[in-house]
This record gives structure tokens, C-alpha cells and sequence, in this order.
């Protein structure tokens, strides 16, 4: 039962990481954009685009830095 479980989580826990991945963390005051996991962050699920206040390391400072997912090519040119 607790490996069924733990097995479940595991897969949740891929996606989360894969779905942040995808979104961007970008500093409004200079441009400089991250994946949102590599700066630690994780978001799931969600769409739109939010801020937060952090630092950035390229202006130096804290800064609103803006959340969001970028548009996915599509998959075929035909689409
Ligand atoms: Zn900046």
C-alpha cells in the first residue's frame, strides 16, 4: 500500500519538476529570465502569469520578477 503510494508521489513529484521547467522567471527591471526550477521554484498546474519579489542576480537587487509560462511551438507545422 505505502509503495503504491510512494510510487504515485514519485510520478507527481516528475511532473511537478517537469512542469517547472517549463515556466520562466523573468525580472521586470532588466529582462534577465531563468527556468523557474533553477532558481528553486516549483509551480504546477496553473495558468497566467504572477509576480513575486526577489532578488536578481544580474541588476542586483530586489526586484518584481514576473512568472509565467511561454506559449509551446507547435507540435507539427500543419497543426
Ligand atoms: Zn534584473
Amino acid at each position: 500500500m505505502f509503495g503504491k503510494i510512494r510510487k504515485a508521489f514519485g510520478n507527481f513529484a516528475e511532473d511537478v519538476v517537469r512542469e517547472s521547467h517549463a515556466w520562466k522567471i523573468q525580472c521586470t527591471s532588466c529582462g534577465r529570465q531563468r527556468s523557474l526550477a533553477s532558481v528553486g521554484g516549483i509551480r504546477y498546474g496553473g495558468f497566467g502569469t504572477s509576480y513575486t519579489l526577489g532578488m536578481c542576480s544580474q541588476c542586483g537587487g530586489f526586484r518584481m520578477l514576473r512568472i509565467y509560462k511561454p506559449e509551446k511551438p507547435p507540435a507539427s507545422p500543419s497543426a
